[in-house]
């Protein structure tokens, strides 16, 4: 019982640090002692140790613990997945050691099986490079799928690779490149979860659920002997819960470190990937990608603000034909100033006066994209909420997400398909 009192005094002590260090800041904590404490940790002894380092050392200690810190914040490096690889490699060989003589040997069978996987999938999920957008796979990524016109517009540069954005695609600064169908960044596997590896992370987060659920029932099943409650307590009185206590703690004092703890820790995080699996099952079934549900959110705030419009992309072209063409009768309203005059921006915010909704429609070069659902939306957000100047008549604000097509959902079980067709 010793050394893991002492395990949960740690656990209990860093939970709480990191509890004053995330919250003490907050407006509402920060005159109770939770925000001194704040202050203390991550202000006051920051700056009395830089003193320090300044007299002793000229200041070398503070360059390189900026330099680390750089390092593993702001840089692509795998210290996370060393330590998650590092973790679960001595929980399995610890619990194993200790479980195995206890079990039998229907038990033992799946083991091999369910602790091979997190490490197979991790392995796949890091070596993806197939994601990773340069000129030699920009033409494939292009025909990927189609733009939107809503979160995702053409002629859209990477100022970082030089290259036009493909749909879905996002630029990865930890990665340095665009990414096809970015979800996110993830130190997890010191890579980004986009196409091709999205199957993957999905399946590496159900293989760790699972192992965890497993290993928490092999320690239950080891420690069971001890976990007998007295039927004469009858059930969630005083003394039903008197006697859990009592006997988890003679379960663990049973297990030690290696059975129970470990099976303690199992049962503590086998929430996390399983949890997380949820949440990337409903973007799934909502079509989209992480990336993609906060560019939804910003929309859904800028229709709040009443800035947001949207318009038939035929009717748009038909316009642009006939601005093209001088027939100015046939245009929409007064026909003597057809662009966009405040700025509205297909992608963003107004920037320069330039209006990406117009973008190729007059040169028709649009790409053939074999996705099976087509839209005839075009969404832009305005910097005054007003309509597009000159066009107001093909305009229509629009207040909620419901009134807006997403063109990549595809339904909850294809959506499923085309990331588990992964490349
Ligand atoms: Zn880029
Ligand atoms: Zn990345």
């Amino acid at each position: 019982m010793g050394v893991l009192s002492n395990i949960a005094i740690v656990v209990a002590a860093i939970s709480f640090l990191t509890f004053v260090a995330l919250f003490g800041q907050l407006p509402v904590l920060r005159k109770t002692p939770i925000g001194w404490l704040q202050r203390a940790l991550c202000l006051h002894a920051p700056r009395g140790l830089r003193a320090l380092d300044r007299v002793t050392t000229g200041g070398r200690i503070t360059i390189k613990s900026k330099r680390l810190g750089r390092y593993l914040f702001y840089e692509k490096n795998p210290i996370v997945i060393i330590i998650f690889l590092g973790l679960m490699t001595g929980s399995a060989i610890l619990f194993l050691c200790f479980a195995i003589p206890e079990l039998p040997a229907s038990l033992i069978l799946p083991i091999p099986f369910l602790v091979v996987q997190p490490y197979l999938f991790t392995w796949l999920c890091v070596r993806h490079r197939g994601h990773y957008i340069n000129p030699s796979t920009h033409t494939t990524r292009l025909h990927d799928y189609p733009y939107d016109d809503t979160l995702f517009v053409a002629n859209n540069t990477c100022s970082t690779c030089n290259l036009a954005k493909p749909a879905r695609s996002k630029h990865c600064s930890l990665c340095g490149v665009c990414v096809a169908m970015c979800d996110h960044h993830c130190p997890w596997i010191n890579n980004c979860v986009g196409r091709g590896n999205y199957r993957w992370f999905l399946a590496l987060l159900l293989s760790l659920g699972l192992m965890e659920i497993y290993g928490a029932y092999l320690s239950y099943w080891i420690l069971r002997p001890f976990l007998t409650i007295n039927p004469g307590n009858g059930y969630f009185g005083q003394a039903y819960w008197d006697d859990v206590l009592r006997v988890t703690v003679i379960a663990i004092n049973a297990g030690g470190l290696s059975i129970a703890g470990v099976g303690m820790l199992m049962v503590a995080t086998f929430t996390l990937p399983l949890g997380l699996l949820a949440y990337h099952c409903y973007l799934i079934w909502a079509g989209m990608t992480t990336n993609e549900s906060s560019k939804w959110a910003d929309l859904r705030e800028d229709m709040a603000d009443g800035v947001v419009f949207k318009c038939s992309r035929e009717a748009l072209r038909t316009h642009n034909r006939l601005r093209k063409y001088g027939d100015r009768n046939a245009g929409y309203g007064n026909g003597s100033n057809p662009g966009f005059a405040n700025g509205a921006s297909g992608s963003g915010y107004a920037n320069g006066g330039s209006n990406p909704a117009l973008h190729d429609w007059d040169v028709a070069d649009e790409l053939y994209v074999a996705w099976p659902i087509s839209s005839d939306q075009i969404v832009v957000r305005t910097m005054d909420g007003r309509a597009p100047t000159g066009q107001e008549a093909l305009w229509t604000q629009v207040w909620s997400l419901a009134d807006v097509v997403n063109l990549y959902d595809l339904g909850g079980w294809d959506n499923f398909m085309q990331i588990m067709k992964g490349g």
